[in-house]
């Protein structure tokens, strides 16, 4: 079972995607939808509004503690933003879940290219992955652990890092959902398969919510 977050941004493209590779999904509004997931994707959206909306649903810490404790994670764009550890022009009091330890730049690519496609080289994925871009962040710094999955091949912004990988999470600036293309899922996918894992809620949560 894959949980996509759904407090805001774009939750039905990555459905039909998992729906496509007949992978079972939830959507994750509460702190009880994370039990029993294997895996969980964090969408597109505005990643200031999901911090803000993750902290009134008293949802930001059990996230953390599950990405802690080593449920596999996904993140698109915004999703990207809000695993890093260090999040650049962004609000004051913006969270991050400090999943991957990188530095993200939010709209990096600037006003006059808000939205592009490239065609991308990613570790682990034999064919070129088409990427669509929208509003999208870069990684400006990667820690010794993290994976350099892809880097925009050419142009004003050619090295720029657009995809990464630490342990079990996985961020991607771009939205491969949007496109037909589900490698990158199937990617996600297969690192779920190898993690084995399934969440369970720490006591003290499952009674909290019964109260
Ligand atoms: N610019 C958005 C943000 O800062 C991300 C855009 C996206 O997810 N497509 O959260």
């Amino acid at each position: 079972m894959i949980g996509i977050l759904a407090v805001q941004g774009g939750v039905q493209e990555h459905e039909r995607t998992l729906d496509r590779l007949g992978v079972p999904h939830r959507q994750v509004r509460r702190i009880e939808h994370l039990e029993g997931l294997s895996g969980i994707i964090l969408p597109g959206g505005e990643s200031t509004t999901m911090s803000k909306l993750l902290e009134l649903g008293g949802m930001l810490h059990p996230l953390c503690d599950a990405l802690a404790s080593g449920l596999p994670a996904y993140g698109t764009c915004a999703g990207m933003i809000l695993l890093a550890s260090e999040i650049l022009d962004t609000r004051p009091d913006a969270h991050s879940l400090d999943a991957i330890d990188m530095t993200v730049r939010r709209n990096a690519f600037g006003r006059q290219v808000d939205s592009f496609e490239a065609d991308l080289d990613v570790a682990g994925i034999p064919a070129p992955v088409t990427a669509v871009f929208i509003r999208a962040p870069w990684v400006e710094r990667v820690g010794d652990q993290v994976e350099v999955l892809a880097r925009v091949p050419s142009g004003p912004a050619a090295g720029a890092i657009v995809a990464v990988r630490q342990g079990r999470c996985m961020a991607t600036s771009f939205h491969p959902e949007v496109t037909e293309n589900t490698s990158v899922h199937q990617l996600f996918l297969q690192m779920v398969a190898e993690a084995g894992y399934v969440h369970h809620l720490p006591e003290q949560e499952v009674t909290a919510q019964r109260v």
